[in-house]
């Protein structure tokens, strides 16, 4: 078939000799199927290859709820206490 117009270009088989179409056109013979067939894909990694790292990294939207943040400042005290306590007690024991 003709790209431009179109035009159904009958070419024989075997023959691959371009021909033209009814408006002029230069058109190719038509490739062979096996020709046109896309080519399979890469194979698969071989069983005990590491996964490739396709997944998307989630990111989890941080909880801004009262009750969260309340949990949180709870939390950074008590680090903070932690990191104190024993800084105390090895300036009692050094
Ligand atoms: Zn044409």
């Amino acid at each position: 078939m003709c790209r431009q117009c179109g035009d159904i270009v009958q070419h024989r088989l075997g023959d691959d000799e371009a021909r033209r179409s009814a408006n002029g056109h230069f058109v190719a013979p038509t490739i062979a199927r096996t020709e046109i067939i896309k080519p399979r894909p890469a194979a698969p990694p071989a069983a005990g290859a590491p996964a490739p790292k396709l997944a998307p990294k989630i990111v989890k939207a941080r909880n801004m709820s009262p009750r969260a943040q309340q949990l949180r400042a709870m939390a950074a005290h008590n680090h903070r206490m932690r990191g104190r306590a024993i800084k105390k007690q090895q300036q009692r024991d050094g």
